[in-house]
């Protein structure tokens, strides 16, 4: 069992003198704080610090971002990827708005009802800018916790997460902030996944898993279930002015987003004869392929090109098609798989 007292305080004389520096550290304003943990979840802190500076300089307050029209949110947060965070923040930032007249909740329970909200977010947020006692628990945390008390519990169980929060309660009665970031801290930095450095580590001597020797067999973690993989074809459609055609996402996933047209393999050529409503000759062999990552499921892309005889004005299209030069790519949001597409296109 962890000495308490001694524990925190070699934790956190360690983290005093190692933290890395980072710009949201530079600031108790819940809402920059806010903003840095939403784009630091299943983003590195080194691809963050652009965004995060891009972000606050355009919406340097609640009701900037408010104001601002979805797309052009979108557009800064273009190549972060999981953009459903950026639709979430900023759908939970308008309510601030106008609940709360702008003032990011310093109560824990209200924080938690805003859209995208999770356990992890309200802690974090709450404890760093309002030093409130809520434990953080992330995947740096899970295995931190796991290797110091050698504990073999499955991290992937909700149930785990309860009993770790439950257990780190205690350290953050005071200092909440500065105890959890110290933590992630010390999850990134020294108790990494592979090969840790616990020669260095600054609580090396409270470590249970050095002790017994099972650091390498902690955390458990249940194996995920195998990633499911669509094969879609994709559609680079050029009209007679050399436009191309591209559609806006109403799907929940990449919602909001800009893409080629694209369709299941199965039966996508009689999609895009649907979309023209005319005969066109389709490439008969892909002119690329290329894979998109989610976290639960990957697409196998194929994309084809399709002739250029379109005539743009004799084509009915739905509200959210529009014919874009390839020049202005920039006025749209798209996601990385079809700025793969784009950057062919461009170099051809
Ligand atoms: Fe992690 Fe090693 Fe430190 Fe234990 S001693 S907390 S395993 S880095």
């Amino acid at each position: 069992m962890l000495d308490q007292n001694s524990f925190k305080k070699d934790l956190l004389s360690w983290f005093d003198e190692n933290q890395r520096a980072m710009p949201w550290r530079e600031t108790t304003n819940p809402y920059y704080i806010w903003i840095s943990e939403v784009m630091l979840q299943q983003t590195q802190v080194k691809t963050v610090i652009d965004y995060y500076h891009r972000f606050t300089e355009r919406f340097p307050t609640v009701a900037d971002l408010s104001d601002a029209h979805q797309d052009e949110v979108l557009k800064y947060w273009e190549g972060l990827g999981y953009y459903s965070r950026a639709r979430n923040f900023h759908h939970a930032i308008q309510e601030v708005q106008t609940k709360y007249n702008g003032q990011v909740p310093s109560n824990p329970d209200l924080f938690k009802q805003l859209k995208g909200v999770g356990p992890y977010t309200q802690a974090a947020v709450m404890s760093i800018a309002f030093d409130l006692p809520l434990p953080t628990v992330d995947g740096n945390v899970f295995r931190v916790w796991s290797r110091l008390n050698n504990d073999f519990s499955d991290t992937t169980k909700q149930s785990v997460r309860k009993k770790f929060e439950d257990e780190l309660r205690p350290y953050v009665a005071t200092q909440a902030g500065q105890f959890n970031q110290a933590m992630m801290e010390l999850g990134a930095l020294i108790c990494t996944p592979k090969s840790p450095l616990c020669l260095l580590c600054p609580v090396q001597s409270h470590c249970e898993a050095l002790e017994q020797g099972t650091v390498d067999d902690l955390p458990v973690k249940t194996k995920k279930v195998k990633k499911k993989t669509i094969h879609q074809n994709c559609y680079v459609i050029k009209n007679k002015q050399g436009e191309l055609l591209i559609e806006q996402r109403t799907e929940k996933l990449l919602n909001g987003m800009w893409e080629f047209p694209m369709y299941e393999a199965a039966h996508s050529e009689e999609d895009v004869y649907d979309l023209l409503k005319q005969d066109v000759s389709i490439s008969e062999a892909p002119i690329f392929k290329l894979k998109h990552q989610f976290t639960h499921l990957t697409w196998d892309i194929k994309v084809f090109s399709v002739d250029d005889t379109i005539d743009a004005d004799q084509v009915e299209l739905a509200e959210n098609f529009t014919w874009m030069k390839l020049e202005d790519r920039d006025q749209f949001n798209f996601p990385a798989s079809m700025h793969k597409v784009l950057d062919a296109l461009e170099s051809k």
